[in-house]
């Protein structure tokens, strides 16, 4: 049964799977501090199938958490940012158009934080989630690539650094200063 499964992901909060009731078109819950959109979905579906599981990949996070509160310590640290620069390889997160920098704020899972024990992979269709999330973190790589070769400096935040956020906000400045 899917919620049965879902429920075995690791981070998958029960109180949040109440999302799932009543909106089979569009749902929202939390796995891992990220909030994430999933759509088509119905509560009697089956996480069985190919084509259910290729839904699951095209889960998305959008404005998360965790990059929330990236943006805050920024803006406390007096910087302006642009959001998600659809110009830029990777439309990253925040965007410091003047002084060619670029961060992103990775899901320790999504993005395979390594070493880190959020970035477990699922107990079930094992297979399908290493190749999908290897897959994220190869294009991150690239990604980050393309912008060094474009001159821009970048960071990548992750999730779990938000545990101490006076490292991550001497992290910020050390970065964002010239
Ligand atoms: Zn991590």
């Amino acid at each position: 049964m899917f919620i049965e499964r879902l429920k075995k992901l690791r981070g998958v909060k029960k109180y949040l799977l109440r999302g799932l009731c009543g909106k089979p078109q569009r749902n929202t819950w939390q796995i891992n501090g990220l909030y994430l959109a999933i759509r088509g979905f119905s509560v009697t579906d089956h996480l069985n199938s190919d084509r259910r599981s290729l839904n699951m990949a095209a889960i998305h996070a959008e404005d998360t958490g965790p990059e929330m509160a990236v943006r805050k310590i920024v803006h406390s640290l007096g910087y302006r940012y642009r959001l998600h620069d659809p110009n830029l390889p990777g439309k990253p997160d925040l965007v410091f158009p003047s002084r060619q920098k670029a961060l992103f704020v990775h899901g320790c899972f999504w993005h395979r934080h390594t070493g880190c024990k959020r970035a477990t992979i699922p107990k079930t269709r094992t297979d399908f989630w290493q190749t999908k999330l290897l897959a994220n973190a190869t294009r991150d790589r690239h990604v980050r690539y393309q912008l060094r070769k474009m001159g821009w400096k970048v960071l990548t935040v992750w999730q779990c650094e938000l545990k101490k956020p006076a490292r991550l906000m001497e992290r910020l400045n050390e970065f964002l200063a010239d």
